[in-house]
């Protein structure tokens, strides 16, 4: 249990005020309209401007802080984070920036850039949608909208794009730099689906095989019922692979396949699902990473940050 600050005080007393105040004196507060506070944190001073922490962790942050908790701990893109009330900071390892509770109608006065390191601006039009991708024709995945046209196409997709330097194939506008480098962005669910009509036709690219329902071919099926992530290692991080792909990896490995080929962003990559390695071939220098398919009760053990290279994963830990 923490000493009482200042805070804790406030709270205490708010809390005395509301079980001794007569009915008749209470002003009538409109139950429809709850108070809420929002999380932040500042870069590292909240006076060096500051962000709302992402919408998965405020509760968890706000009922730690209610419940008297020392402190929280959140996965931030990957990285473990500890929040102490305390001292009003938010640190991983060296790194101590500090944090603050405000009211949710004083947001306005925090100078806050945006929501757990993506801005406001920059976000604005790239919510999920059930529009569909003009490039691959399917549900669009980690919905990426091109700010000049506004034409909006899945990530990996408009990056293949990109790579080839090809402009924006629905009205040939420039692809920018910016929507490619480090991406940040906290409006995409992590845990999305591949798409069905997507499914179906994946799971036609295979043919069924005779022993379909015996040995480790069924045991396998048996378990796939849980949800399983694919995921890839990048610069000392793992992402979760485009729903798509992860599909593809998962017919492959439920067939008992020891290897397959992928087209990440226009580039063939091997998958050796022995060595759990995917690779580039021998005629482009994609680096040899680690993947790994791991179920989604265990994604807490690595350190995840998005998907297909989008960082945006912030989660509660403990
Ligand atoms: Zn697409
Ligand atoms: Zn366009």
């Amino acid at each position: 249990m923490r000493e009482a600050s200042g805070n804790e005080r406030t709270r205490t007393s708010i809390w005395l005020a509301t079980v001794t105040m007569a009915p008749s004196t209470r002003r009538v507060k409109r139950p429809d309209v709850p108070d809420r506070f929002v999380w932040l944190y500042g870069n590292p001073k909240m006076r060096d401007g500051c962000y709302e922490y992402h919408p998965a962790v405020q509760s968890h942050i706000e009922e730690a802080y209610l419940n008297d908790k020392d402190k929280c701990m959140i996965n931030f893109h990957g990285e473990k984070r500890t929040l102490s009330f305390d001292s009003m900071s938010d640190s991983s390892g060296s790194d101590k920036r500090q944090i603050k509770r405000v009211h949710s109608t004083k947001l306005h006065m925090s100078k806050c850039k945006g929501i757990s390191g993506a801005s406001y601006v920059s976000t604005k039009g790239y919510q999920q949608t059930d529009e569909k991708c003009n490039i691959c024709f399917h549900k669009q995945m980690v919905p990426t909208r091109i700010p000049a046209c506004g034409h909006s196409f899945c990530y990996t997709c408009i990056k293949t794009n990109f790579k080839k330097r090809l402009p924006c194939p629905m009205c040939r506008g420039d692809l920018p730099i910016s929507l490619f480098v480090n991406p940040i962005r906290y409006d995409v669910d992590f845990d999305v689906e591949c798409p069905e009509e997507f499914a179906e036709d994946c799971s036609a690219m295979f043919k069924k095989p005779d022993n379909e329902e015996v040995g480790e071919s069924s045991s396998k099926r048996k378990e796939s019922k849980l949800r399983h992530y694919w995921i890839y290692e990048a610069r000392g991080f793992w992402y979760r692979y485009d729903p798509k792909h992860e599909k593809y990896l998962e017919e492959h490995f439920l067939r008992n396949k020891p290897s397959c080929t992928l087209f990440i962003c226009g580039i063939k990559m091997q998958v050796d699902f022995k060595k759990h390695t995917q690779k580039g071939d021998e005629w482009n220098a994609a680096r040899e990473r680690k993947i790994k398919r791991i179920a989604a009760s265990d994604m807490h053990k690595f350190k995840i940050r998005g998907i297909a290279g989008v960082s945006f994963l912030v989660q509660p830990i403990s």
